[in-house]
């Protein structure tokens, strides 16, 4: 019998645009899980498994930078 194990996968933020993003930190701060770090006066994904899928952020972002996706868990 052949065994097969699918990943894991959960809906996380998966990118933030910094095109998009003028460095505002709201994301930083709505987010209760520190997901989300600030360098260069962009906003980056640091912890993406930590993310709770709360989308506070995505929400909150002036200028829609941050997108959601499906990751793999670990
Ligand atoms: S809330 Fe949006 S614009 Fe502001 S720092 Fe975060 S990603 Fe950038
Ligand atoms: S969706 Fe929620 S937990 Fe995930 S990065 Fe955004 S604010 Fe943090």
């Amino acid at each position: 019998m052949v065994t097969m194990s699918l990943p894991k996968r959960k809906l996380a933020i998966k990118n933030i645009d910094p095109y998009r993003c003028i460095g505002c930190t709201v994301c930083v701060q709505s987010c209760m899980s520190d997901v989300i770090r600030m360098k260069g006066g962009k906003a980056y994904i640091a912890y993406q498994e930590d993310c709770s899928q709360c989308f506070s952020c995505v929400e909150d972002c002036p200028r829609e930078a941050i997108s959601i996706g499906w990751i793999e868990e670990h």
